[in-house]
């Protein structure tokens, strides 16, 4: 029996790149001796990705498709699709050509050695803007350095997981799952494979600056409870500052001297009304989750789909 390899895509607004990434994915399978089937996420799309895909599986039958309610994001249609996904192993890539297929082989290999997780590291790609190669390497830097687990720039979320793994996933029902970090987190034999990522092949990226900002702020704050602790430090050593400033003070009143200062004032009033605000807000961004998780909604709702109950 030839081992299963089921590729999970989440799509959002792909319609041109479907075709085009199903069938090089096919193209590299036929140079290889496994079965593998190619499960489409459609997050949402407000274009024509679902018809297209539609069309698609409609000629083969290793292809199907999963429809989303609505826009869940990225990592939930990645999630959704591992849950889906029955292969002895499931790889995840994104739909727009960024992710080779040809590195398929290899990821395959290093499984067949062993290693449970084999994820990708992208070369720096000369492709991408300044502002982005930067806004990213800023994102790994203060991720490590704010959270317990260690990433690497350039992980995406193209890699394969064995089918234990996948299955351990099937149990994490967080509303906002942020993969790169869980996957690390839940140990397994890892290995890392490079890459040389190639251009986006049609439309354009979903990830704006904001995106990115809010992906880094939830990535620490999902894995971590370092920001507490550091907002904890800093009144302490604020505190302790302050007490500096006595013998100033002392000795202004023992000479009678008179002591100016509005502006200064203002200005560490603002300052530290600033800083309170912002340790409330990290405070508050923790019990929002909680919150949010406490309410126990399914983590992404199903539309449609044609994958056979199994
Ligand atoms: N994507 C998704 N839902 C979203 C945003 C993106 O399913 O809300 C998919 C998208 O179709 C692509 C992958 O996630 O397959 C990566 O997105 P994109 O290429 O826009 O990100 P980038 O490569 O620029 O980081
Ligand atoms: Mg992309």
């Amino acid at each position: 029996m030839k081992k299963l390899v089921s590729i999970v895509i989440p799509a959002y607004n792909e319609a041109d790149n479907v075709f085009v990434i199903a069938e090089s994915i096919k193209s590299v399978f036929s140079t290889l001796n496994y079965n593998y089937e190619i499960i489409l996420v459609d997050d949402g799309s407000a274009d024509h990705t679902l018809e297209k895909i539609r069309a698609y599986a409609a000629t083969t039958n290793n292809v199907f498709f999963l429809e989303f309610s609505k826009n869940f994001g990225h990592q939930l249609a990645v999630k959704a699709g591992m849950d889906h996904a029955y292969g002895d192993c499931v790889i995840s890539m994104d739909c727009d050509m960024q992710h080779p297929p040809e590195l398929i082989p290899d990821m395959l290999k290093k499984w067949e050695e062993g290693f449970e997780v084999v994820y990708t590291i992208r070369a720096e790609d000369k492709n991408l803007s300044k502002g982005k190669r930067s806004s990213s390497s800023l994102f790994y830097k203060t991720l490590n350095w704010l959270s317990d687990i260690e990433l690497e720039p350039g992980a995406a979320d193209f890699r394969l997981l064995d089918q234990k793994v996948v299955n351990v996933f099937r149990n994490f029902h967080e509303n906002e799952p942020f993969l790169r970090g869980l996957v690390k987190w839940l140990g397994f034999k890892q290995i890392a494979i490079h890459y040389n990522p190639a251009a986006r092949f049609s439309g354009k990226s979903k990830y704006t600056f904001k995106k990115m900002v809010n992906l880094a702020l939830h990535g620490v704050t999902s894995f971590s409870i370092k920001p507490l602790y550091t907002a904890v430090y800093l009144g302490f050593i604020l505190s302790m500052a302050s007490v500096l400033y006595v013998p100033y003070i002392i000795y202004a009143f023992a000479n009678n001297v008179e002591v100016s200062g509005w502006a200064s004032v203002i200005m560490t009033i603002v300052f530290f009304g600033g800083l309170q605000l912002i340790i409330l807000g990290i405070i508050g961004i923790y019990v929002g989750k909680m919150f949010m998780q406490s309410k126990n909604r399914p983590n992404y709702i199903i539309r449609s789909t044609n994958i056979p109950v199994r």
